[in-house]
């Protein structure tokens, strides 16, 4: 049996992030393919490096793709499926969205894979048909299935999976390429799953079965697989490691021997703990990604993300730093309390906390969240085309105090503040954290500013 999984990526997110120098590769197509039984020949695609060949022939293809990429995984499906290929679906759009994406593939797999996955490949492999119209429980996994016209079905996971007994991805399918590929590294890996905050754009906590409940890998599993690890650089793909500080600061001392670097996600609490700091410091954490998303308390407030207080930014920057700790914060555009000045004066605190690097954005209400509902209850859902909803290249929703355009154009020119050559200079001065990479990262968002991102900020300089 021949499995072909595919991490899909739209080609407008491809060529809006092309120039980024350090991309981490997703975890998800590695962690599958470790969960598939060994009679089952494996290959992986993950369309950040390379293109999907559809002529290859395999007795299943899975497909996982968030919202932007969901219209280019159906082209590919449609592609496979054409050639009596099997294709099944999972990832954020398809467990948001199951009754849309099951149009377009044979199978959809809603929320985690690990409980489901082995009752998929069995359906598939003995062609077991069910009834259409059933709806069934397997009692070994506790997950469902829909069984729908055409043998179409939908698998749902019932329970949060158990994170302990994890097998390691399978690295060896993780392929480097493009021009940056020697900055890439195959050592992603999770140790914890979940958030127990709400931010209402955010798609997380309807991923998972009670994704505010946060679930752990056993510390001594994760250090093996860190151990494990040829590459010197590691990214947990965490949503959050710093959500429960007692078990982040017990992986960080099983961390510490392994002498890696490594980077993920936290919050701002995290950077409050000064026994956080110190001991992912001393484990090898080089940089850590936190969500600041605005500078307006209001905005944060209104998108319930209190837990960001605006006062406390440059204090918390400045006590990383201490620690060598580099911080890339996420930054969004398209808040409700953002007003026309919104750009100008993040562009100056970015300055003067000495931000490392910022991922700037516009606030994009994914499907399924609590944002998209209310953005669509007040008819203000400008743009339904997913491809578009990629928090780089379009507006998607009216903007309360700003038009769409004024927005895009706006959130552009913050860009091209933010990585012009003065700004960086400003901001690598005050964070002095390191630099080696600090520099030529800042330097590769410079370079990728295409002309057509530069031309439209200048419209929002003229204004
Ligand atoms: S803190 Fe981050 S991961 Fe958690 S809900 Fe908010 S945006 Fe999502």
């Amino acid at each position: 049996m021949r499995l072909h999984p595919i991490t899909a990526e739209d080609p407008l997110t491809l060529q809006a992030r092309a120039r980024e120098l350090i991309r981490f590769p997703q975890l998800t197509m590695p962690l599958l393919a470790a969960l598939t039984p060994a009679h089952w020949q494996v290959s992986h695609t993950d369309e950040i490096t390379h293109p999907v060949d559809t002529r290859c022939t395999y007795d299943l293809v899975g497909i996982t793709a968030a919202t932007p990429g969901a219209l280019h995984a159906y082209e590919l499906a449609e592609a496979f499926r054409q050639r009596g290929v099997k294709v099944v679906m999972g990832g954020p759009h398809a467990t948001l969205l199951p009754a849309e994406v099951i149009e377009h593939v044979d199978i959809v797999v809603v929320g985690e894979a690990e409980t489901v996955w082995a009752f998929v490949l069995r359906d598939v492999e003995y062609e077991v048909h069910y009834p259409a119209g059933s709806h069934l429980l397997d009692e070994a996994t506790q997950a469902t299935v829909e069984v729908l016209p055409g043998q179409k079905k939908i698998y749902r996971c019932a329970r949060p999976a158990t994170l302990a007994g994890l097998p390691f991805a399978r690295r060896d399918l993780i392929e480097h390429g493009g021009w940056n590929k020697w900055w890439a590294t195959k050592g992603a890996i999770i140790a914890t799953r979940g958030c127990p905050h709400r931010c209402d754009y955010c798609s997380i906590p309807h991923l998972y079965p009670q994704a505010n409940r946060m679930r752990f890998r056993p510390v001594t599993e994760v250090a093996a697989e860190v151990a494990a690890i040829a590459d010197k650089g590691v990214v947990f793909w965490d949503d959050n490691i710093g959500a429960n500080p007692r078990y982040a600061k017990a992986l960080f001392q099983a961390l510490i021997p392994l002498k890696k670097w490594w980077t993920s996600q936290a919050t701002l609490a995290s950077l409050r703990d000064e026994e956080f700091l110190c001991l992912a410091a001393a484990s090898g954490c080089k940089a850590l990604f936190v969500g600041l998303e605005s500078i307006y308390q209001s905005s944060l407030d209104g998108a319930n993300k209190a837990h960001n207080q605006v006062h406390y930014y440059q204090g918390l920057i400045a006590k990383a730093h201490a620690y060598g700790i580099a911080i890339q914060a996420g930054i969004m555009f398209g808040f409700d309390g953002d007003d026309k000045d919104v750009f100008a004066r993040t562009v100056d605190i970015m300055g003067e906390i000495g931000l490392d690097n910022a991922t700037i954005s516009l606030m994009v209400p994914y499907p399924g969240t609590p944002a998209y509902a209310r953005l669509q209850a007040a008819g203000r859902i400008i743009d339904d085309n997913w491809r578009h909803y990629n928090g780089k290249t379009h507006v998607v929703h009216a903007p309360r105090q700003m038009t769409p355009e004024a927005l895009l154009a706006g959130y552009e020119w913050a860009k091209t503040q933010f990585y012009s050559p003065g700004h960086i200079f400003k901001r690598l001065s005050l964070s002095q954290t390191g630099l080696w990479w600090n520099i030529p990262r800042n330097l590769g968002y410079m370079f990728g500013l295409t002309g057509e991102v530069r031309s439209r900020a200048a419209m929002h300089s003229a204004e």
